[in-house]
């Protein structure tokens, strides 16, 4: 039983008191009076649950000045943005949860001129209503060669849009091997229902040969769809028809063929040092009708899902509706149109393109980054942890090219303490990098905190923080 040496009604000051302390004033017309009353009672509510504990270790924080300095802080920390910057050592350098691709400076300062009022859907020539799809639609069809284009909120609404316009009520035709699941819930046979159409499930899943298509082609049949298999890989004994092959297949019926690339690279990779990935131009060229692919993917720009191909077919999408609900919000048209524009020079992408420049950095580079910070990492968890320079293997992610690792460098930090207890020491030290100012998301593998470098770009600022770790 606690020693009862005062009541809490004599202790804790009353929330009007607070409000009424002259230091308050400043307070409430920085954050108004109904969040300042809410912070104020939280406060308050904090201090009662300690006195019930020890009265007389709340004494001095009951003090009206020490109360307001309080809800002061609680308030400020509540105006913290929520969204902050992060850096992003998991080593998957698009990685979905932490935003994908990081935009090119070009991008970030087309966007802030955009915020304001703009030509957005404004015809500067005429005077006249413009189409906001007007800004993207030249360079789209210049870059991948197709006859028209569109562009939505993301690619999963590209590909809804698509088959909810050329498909609903009739069946489209999949391989059984790309009925895939792409994070999240996005899964393509739930996109077929949601778009009102019926899944025509073909061939099985690991071989799926033209005549599993022709053979399920009937009246009902709307469109032959493929899927580009990001997120996982089909090896072994497999077999898939040649999209020319299952062009002229879905032609010869009269039938659009719909290619969902998914990651979508404009340019082929190989020449900055990747793997192969299929780009809309090729996809086209073999004769697809439309391909849909993300815009913060391999693109490396701003979430949005592009549709490019056939005039007819986009001008049919581009009435449909449920278009209107996806439209692109004007800030990210500018930056998807500046980061297209980037494309027209392709060998400056790697410079001037941040995806770009991460997945191309060399090992050496790397490295050389690691073995600089490894000094005052290992220092500040001196002690603590043990940190060394290993190789490790970088991931593009989301969902491009899951079987190809780029070769990189991290900081692993192991406890210096093993076995019991150790795990909670290593969850304290990720937890004291995820608390930074700006928080440093690793990645855990085998009882070690992986800081994978490959996406460091800004060494000062992760190295300025590092006197800010709290490890307790
Ligand atoms: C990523 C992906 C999608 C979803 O794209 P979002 O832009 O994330 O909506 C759809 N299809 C494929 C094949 C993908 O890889």
């Amino acid at each position: 039983m606690t020693q009862m040496t005062a009541s809490p009604r004599a202790i804790i000051p009353s929330v009007d008191r607070i409000l009424n302390q002259p230091e308050m004033s400043a307070v409430l017309a920085d954050h108004g009076r109904a969040a300042a009353t809410d912070a104020v009672r939280t406060v308050l509510a904090s201090l009662r649950r300690r006195m019930a504990e020890d009265a007389d270790a709340v004494r001095d924080d009951a003090e009206p000045a020490a109360v307001v300095a309080r809800v002061e802080a609680v308030l400020e920390a509540l105006a913290r943005p929520s969204l902050k910057r992060v850096f992003n050592l998991t080593g998957t350098v698009l990685h979905t949860n932490l935003g994908r691709a990081p935009l090119p400076q070009v991008a970030i300062d087309a966007m802030a001129q955009a915020a304001g009022a703009c030509n957005l859907e404004y015809d500067l020539d005429t005077g006249t209503r413009g189409d906001r799809d007007s800004h993207l639609e030249p360079l789209l069809t210049r870059l991948t060669g197709a006859e028209a284009a569109t562009v939505v909120n993301n690619n999963a609404a590209a590909v809804l849009l698509v088959l909810g316009t050329l498909a609903q009520g009739r069946e489209v035709l999949v391989s059984r091997g790309e009925l895939v699941e792409i994070g999240g819930a996005f899964r393509i046979p739930d996109i077929m229902t949601r778009a009102g159409c019926t899944l025509r499930e073909v061939g099985t899943t690991n071989r799926t040969h033209l005549r599993d298509y022709e053979t399920n082609i009937n009246e009902d049949s709307a469109l032959v769809m493929k899927v580009h298999a990001s997120n996982y890989a089909i090896q072994g004994f497999t077999a898939s028809p040649a999209e020319s092959d299952l062009a002229q297949a879905a032609h010869a019926r009269d039938l659009p063929f719909v290619v969902d690339l998914g990651a979508g690279a404009l340019v082929d990779l190989e020449r900055y040092g990747l793997p192969h990935e299929p780009t809309p131009q090729e996809t086209l060229a073999a004769g697809a009708d439309l391909v849909t692919f993300s815009g913060d993917k391999l693109l490396g720009g701003p979430q949005a899902g592009l549709i490019v191909g056939r005039a007819d077919l986009i001008a049919q999408i581009k009435k449909n509706p449920m278009k209107r609900a996806m439209r692109l919000d004007k800030t990210t048209i500018a930056a998807l149109e500046a980061v297209l524009r980037l494309y027209d020079n392709p060998d400056r992408l790697a410079t001037q393109m941040p995806t770009m420049n991460l997945l191309s950095r060399s090992s050496a580079e790397i490295r050389a980054l690691a073995e600089r910070l490894l000094p005052s990492v290992a220092q500040r968890l001196d002690g603590i942890a043990h940190v060394t320079v290993e190789d490790c293997r970088s991931q593009i992610g989301s969902g491009s090219l899951p079987v190809d690792l780029l070769e990189s460098s991290a900081l692993a930090i192991r406890t210096v303490q093993q076995g019991r207890g150790s795990a909670r020491v290593l969850t304290g030290i990720v937890d004291a990098f995820r608390a930074l100012p700006a928080p440093v998301i690793g990645r855990i593998q085998d009882n070690t905190f992986f800081l994978d470098l490959r996406c460091l770009t800004d060494e000062a600022a992760f190295a300025a923080q590092l006197d800010r770790l709290n490890l307790t």
